[in-house]
């Protein structure tokens, strides 16, 4: 029997999953090609709430997707491993070996033969080699980080609760990451405050720390102005124009030779592509990493290797690293794959910008849609901005689970409410 054309999609991320899923869908099940994910975890998990789960504000148990469960449901297969590296003349991949915490090797390190690769590994934040930043702050770049700044958080909580004391935060990045994580850590502290040993709960004081002129800036200005006001009302100190120049284990150094003290620092500002992608041979990169690719989302070198998402370029019209992004990349390959496959040429991508959302906690949200009329901030504010973010991630969830269990989900995270606390303490 010939064998059949091999499609190995790395990362099942926003955009990964969305494609290995499409794909799975049509030429997975009419059999007329092999569909394969790989990703160094074992569950997906939609990244725009890292910072609720960082906060213990999500239960990231019932948000987290698996990419096993996901592939049998779908007609793909799953494999897990990190890239790290390719030979793109023997069209292979090789993962890392899988190892457990413990140091015991559970899979060896393997190669994967493609007939076409997509690479949709995602970003990271970028510190630009500020020196302290790796030795002493935290990321919430995946889940694992997600979930270790959250035992941290809570460790500094229950000390701060039992000593009376202040608890002080740094987050460095005030774009929507650190500014939505900021206020996420109130809403957990004013959560957390409903179960408190019976004492007064702590101050948590968190400074947010942006070196450019305002928060938010891929926001219009009246947002930026608006969101840091919002900040500043439930008590987030937020300072623009706050060059860091060094972290250490108490805290930050500004460039002008200000120190802000903090037990918890976070790293949320900048973006750059896993550094694997520099041991991928001679591949033309961004500044930041990422791979270089046509509008196609082919390689500038390679025909039969895509990048979508973060970790790709779009040298000729680049546009912003964001889900929204991601999403549309990986529905324009799912359409366009199949003929390609079949000898067809690829149209090229366009984005489409639909808008943006942000939401701060409980505490208020902006929308901005194109086209719109300028209302001092945003054509969308308070609870139906929170209401849009919400649904963006619901949106996800449907198109990634079918309507039936997209709905189940709903209504189990709805049932949650009576179960567990809207906190995560334990
Ligand atoms: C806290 C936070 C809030 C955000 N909020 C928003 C928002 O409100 N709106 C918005 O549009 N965007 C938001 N973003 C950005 C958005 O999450 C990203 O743009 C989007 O997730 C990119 O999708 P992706 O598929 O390229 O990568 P990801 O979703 O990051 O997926 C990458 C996948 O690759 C896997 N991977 C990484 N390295 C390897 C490797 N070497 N080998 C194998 N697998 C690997 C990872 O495990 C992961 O599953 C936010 C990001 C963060 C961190």
């Amino acid at each position: 029997m010939a064998q059949k054309f091999r499609v190995v999609i790395v990362g099942g991320g926003v955009a990964g999953l969305a494609l290995a899923t499409r794909l799975g869908d049509s030429i997975g099940k009419s059999g007329r090609a092999e569909i394969t994910l790989v990703d160094k975890s074992f569950a997906h998990v939609w990244k725009p709430m890292l910072h609720c789960f960082a906060a213990g504000t999500a239960a990231n148990e019932n948000d987290r997707i698996s990419f096993l469960s996901q592939a049998s449901r779908h007609h793909f297969e799953f494999w897990p491993g990190e890239i790290a590296g390719m030979d793109r003349k023997a069209k292979t991949i090789t993962l890392a070996p899988v190892v457990e915490p413990t140091g015991e090797v559970i899979l060896d390190e393997r190669k994967l033969e493609y007939d076409a690769l997509v690479l949709s590994i995602g970003s990271r934040a970028n510190d630009f080699g500020t020196p302290g930043v790796a030795e002493h702050c935290l990321f919430i770049d995946n889940l694992v980080d997600a979930n270790g700044f959250n035992d941290r958080f809570r460790a500094e909580l229950l000390k701060a609760f039992g000593n009376n004391e202040q608890l002080d935060i740094a987050i460095v990045g005030g774009g929507a990451t650190g500014t939505q994580l900021a206020a996420e850590l109130h809403k957990a502290l004013d959560l957390a405050s409903l179960y408190s040993f019976g004492k007064k709960p702590p101050k948590l004081n968190i400074t947010l720390l942006e070196a450019g002129p305002r928060i938010l800036p891929a926001f219009p200005e009246a947002v930026s102005a608006a969101a840091q006001k919002e900040l500043e009302k439930i008590g987030v100190s937020v300072k623009t124009s706050a060059m860091v120049s060094g972290a250490d284990g108490k805290g930050f150094m500004l460039k002008d030779g200000t120190r802000i003290p903090a037990t918890l620092r976070v790293w949320a500002a900048g973006v750059k592509a896993p550094d694997v992608t520099r041991k991928f041979g001679d591949l033309k990169l961004s500044r930041s990493g990422q791979l270089e690719v046509r509008p196609t989302l082919q390689l500038v070198e390679d025909d039969s290797i895509f990048a979508m998402g973060d970790c790709a370029f779009i040298a000729d019209k680049p546009v912003a690293p964001t889900a929204q992004a991601a999403r549309q990349q990986a529905h324009h390959l799912a359409r366009c794959m199949p003929a390609w496959i079949n000898g067809r040429p690829l149209k090229p991508f366009a984005f489409h910008n639909k808008g943006a959302v942000v939401a701060l906690g409980d505490y208020n949200g902006w929308g901005t849609f194109p086209g719109g009329k300028v209302f001092g901030g945003g054509w969308l504010r308070g609870i139906s901005a929170r209401m849009v973010h919400l649904m963006l991630y619901r949106q996800h969830q449907f198109e990634l689970y079918g309507t039936f269990r997209g709905l189940m989900s709903c209504l189990v995270d709805w049932l949650d409410v009576f179960v567990r606390p809207s906190v995560r303490l334990d």
